[in-house]
């Protein structure tokens, strides 16, 4: 856990205006490092008010920056060293997947790790399914709607429906597919019940569920602990209770020949493939690790 940090205001009480963008980032990043914060929020923060790009950014330093811009620069990197206000908030956004998603204390922010797992399944769509029948997609969980929506983008063929049981993690998945212009089709409930309840059949049923235990929650950042909602963190049963209660729903919703794919906690690999051999018999669940060598994604054709 990071320690609170102490006295921030006090070391930056001089710090009225600095003659260029050089001083000011060389000033953040010593702050930022001082409090255990990653430095490199100083350069997402200055991309943002300067609406500049990184090389942009190095390319200005000995540039004047503008006094109105540095009040803003400074109170940002303030919010976010006293509590650990994620600079995602800050700025109202990330990417994912080379797209831009709003995002805001409604809705996790999307994680690298996920990108992993869309990438995993569009690949398997796209050896396994017929471009004539598209294939039906139900991500579960929408949250800011990147899974969705990054599916529908890549392959337009799709057939795309998001659920989620937060009203206002669908606002901003809404916001989101409309400036991406993706014809995504949200729903609201739980897990795959409103599918269940008119009868709606998928092909492909993919999710990165709520799968942190409640006990691990001293041991987050606070970065993360007190700004993703808990909603989109944690679930009971160790972290599992979100995956028994899809894999259990999941008969009913799955056609034929079916493709299911999870994000997972990296310690929970076993846990959830032996949930799914039993639920499914026939098969034969992979684990597939993230770019850290951590084990990240369980899937399986059913
Ligand atoms: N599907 C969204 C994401 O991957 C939200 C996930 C969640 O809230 N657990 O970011």
């Amino acid at each position: 856990m990071k320690s609170k940090p102490k006295d921030s205001k006090k070391l930056v009480i001089n710090v009225s205006s600095f003659a260029n963008l050089w001083e000011a980032r060389r000033w953040a990043s010593l702050f930022l490092k001082e409090h255990n914060r990653e430095e490199g929020v100083a350069d997402l923060l200055l991309m943002d008010l300067m609406s500049m790009s990184k090389s942009q950014i190095l390319a200005a330093m000995r540039d004047d920056f503008p006094q109105e811009v540095q009040a803003k620069f400074i109170e940002r990197i303030y919010q976010h060293v006293d509590n650990g206000t994620p600079v995602q908030h800050l700025i109202g956004y990330e990417y994912f997947y080379g797209r831009k998603f709003k995002v805001n204390r409604d809705v996790l922010i999307p994680r690298p790790e996920t990108e992993e797992l869309v990438h995993l399944v569009l690949k398997q769509i796209e050896k396994e399914f017929d471009e004539k029948e598209p294939a039906k997609v139900i991500d579960v969980g929408a949250g800011s709607g990147i899974i969705g929506i990054t599916m529908k983008k890549e392959n337009p063929a799709l057939d795309v429906q998001a659920v989620d049981i937060s009203r206002k993690a669908l606002e901003v998945a809404k916001v989101n597919a409309k400036n991406l212009m993706a014809d995504v089709r949200f729903v609201e409930g739980d897990f795959l019940t409103p599918f269940i309840d008119v009868g709606a059949k998928a092909d492909v049923v993919i999710s990165n569920p709520p799968y942190i235990s409640a006990d691990d929650e001293d041991s987050l950042d606070d970065v993360v602990r007190l700004h993703d909602p808990k909603l989109a963190l944690f679930a009971e049963d160790d972290g599992l209770a979100a995956y028994k209660k899809i894999m259990y729903q999941l008969p009913q919703v799955v056609n034929g020949k079916a493709l299911v794919a999870f994000e997972i906690g990296d310690q929970q690999g076993a846990a959830v493939q032996k949930l799914m051999k039993a639920v499914f018999p026939k098969s034969e669940p992979e684990i597939v690790q993230d770019i850290n060598k951590k084990d990240r994604i369980v899937y399986a054709w059913i």
